[in-house]
């Protein structure tokens, strides 16, 4: 009695085991299938997406002034039926375009702003298109697996020859019916047949993991204005926008294709040297008097001295914003702007002090009163998260492009703000030849060839395959949320 409940258990594990299996090659079938709906769709709006990320090319705008874009990019996902808030938290160049119910929810980010008397000399516009792109494959594929008769219109290249025989029927069990969940939403069309029907032991389900969850959940375009200094994902992780997020994926146009960028952790200070206190004394200053000019001028010769003692990896970039108004009248107030860079914060607060230094030390020198402020958009360096890019790579690779895994950016991105909220993945395309860098004049150029358009849509397709493997299994949803977890808690966040 007791042996043959043994081996009527082990009958029975052993059917699940093929049954998962089975069910797993089918889903694995079906994911593929949808991934191809993705990138057909993504195709056939070809002309379209480009002729976006061109018109955005042609009309650069400024942060928080990005109106021409805003609208292009909304007319367009609301004709193409996404749910779209226009001016979307507080922000009226910012948007949201969603596809699909619930969660998972998963975000693409969607940048659009330019350099100023550069234009796109980030290739912006070319994120733009980009993330137009992974809506429409997502949406394309969210819509394939919910519809009921797209399997038998389309069967995907095997699954059709995917059946179950009846040696897969354990022998001996009756009663049972497999547990609903054993089927996977979006499989209606290719129902298993009766002989799959596992007829034995009550009670007992299968392992949870084994459940297929299909494709469910909501895609979003997230338009978020002002990446060029403006911080304007700051302003939105302070409203909550990220929070209902399960994953937030971008792309960016650069020199080179890497699945993980490094990026620097930066801070931004303005500096102030005054002659005076305000209000200022009517009298004009003299040759007596101090001046604010020469304080900014000290200040920027001390820190390029220091450069020398620099670790490699360290950046100060400065400007002047205000030097005089006339050769004849001794400047009374000038006004720098400073972003300062190292690959992690403990490196920034050291970096910061000797620069800090350097502007106080130019005060004193000078005899010019110094204000130092600290914007409120302090970067920490990025945290990508490594199961969506684990999952980038694969993607990338089956479709036949070349992402090195990790190489170093000498930029920064308020997207380093997102990864510590939200699991987060923040990858780069090549565009241009290798040598056109990002921020120069060369950059503007090669931001509007058809090459780079091509390669925009082509990393929309990647970063679409991904987000459709998160929509598609709560497994790797899990692993996604639990390695974002340890990655907290290694930087003692
Ligand atoms: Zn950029």
């Amino acid at each position: 009695m007791v042996k043959g409940h043994h081996i009527c258990k082990q009958n029975y594990v052993q059917y699940w085991v093929k049954v998962v299996n089975i069910v797993c090659s089918i889903i694995v079938s079906l994911m593929e299938a949808l991934k191809l709906s993705a990138s057909a769709s993504i195709h056939a709006c070809a002309a379209e997406l480009q002729a976006l990320g061109t018109e955005i090319w042609e009309h650069p705008e400024l942060n928080y002034e990005e109106y021409q874009a805003h609208d292009l990019l909304t007319s367009y996902l609301e004709r193409k039926g996404f749910a779209v808030q226009r001016s979307y938290s507080h922000l009226e160049t910012a948007f949201r375009a969603s596809f699909g119910s619930g969660q998972p929810n998963v975000c693409v980010v969607c940048e659009y702003d330019a350099l100023p008397e550069m234009g796109h000399a980030c290739g912006h516009n070319l994120i733009a298109e980009a993330a137009v792109a992974v809506g429409l494959g997502v949406k394309a594929a969210l819509e394939g697996a919910n519809s009921p008769g797209w399997l038998k219109q389309a069967p995907p290249p095997g699954l059709t020859a995917v059946t179950l025989s009846s040696e897969t029927t354990p022998p001996g069990l009756p009663g049972a019916t497999p547990p609903p969940e054993a089927t996977p939403p979006g499989l209606t069309a290719a129902t298993l047949s009766s002989e799959t029907t596992p007829p034995g032991l009550p009670g007992a389900t299968p392992p949870p993991e084994a459940t297929p969850p299909g494709l469910q959940g909501t895609i979003t375009i997230l338009g978020t204005p002002a990446e060029e200094g403006g911080g304007g994902k700051i302003l939105l992780m302070k409203n909550g926008v990220f929070e209902d997020f399960d994953a937030v994926l971008m792309v960016h146009p650069g020199p080179y294709s890497v699945v993980r960028p490094l990026f620097k952790a930066v801070k931004e200070l303005h500096v102030t040297y005054r002659s005076h206190s305000p209000p200022y004394n009517s009298h004009p200053p003299s040759w007596e008097g101090p001046n604010a000019l020469d304080a900014a001028v000290t200040a920027y010769n001390s820190i390029s001295v220091l450069r020398q003692q620099f670790q490699p990896s360290w950046r100060v970039h400065m400007v002047f914003l205000k030097g005089g108004v006339h050769p004849d009248i001794t400047p009374e107030v000038s006004k720098m702007s400073c972003y300062i860079l190292a690959p992690c914060v403990d490196q920034l607060c050291t970096l910061e002090d000797k620069v800090v230094s350097c502007f106080r030390s130019a005060s004193v020198a000078s005899g010019c009163q110094v204000n130092v402020k600290q914007m409120n958009y302090t970067h920490h360096n990025i945290r990508h998260n490594p199961i969506l890019a684990e999952k980038f790579g694969e993607n990338s690779r089956r479709i036949g492009e070349d992402f090195v895994d990790q190489l170093g950016i000498y930029g920064s991105t308020d997207m380093i703000r997102v990864s510590r909220t939200v699991p987060t993945l923040c990858s780069y395309f090549a565009v241009g030849s290798g040598r056109e860098v990002n921020h120069s004049a060369e950059f503007v150029g090669v931001a509007n060839t058809s090459e780079a358009h091509a390669s925009a849509r082509r990393a929309g397709e990647i970063v679409a395959h991904t987000c459709l493997d998160v929509l598609g299994s709560r497994e790797l949803l899990r692993e996604i949320r639990e390695s974002f977890v340890m990655q907290a808690e290694a930087e003692q966040d």
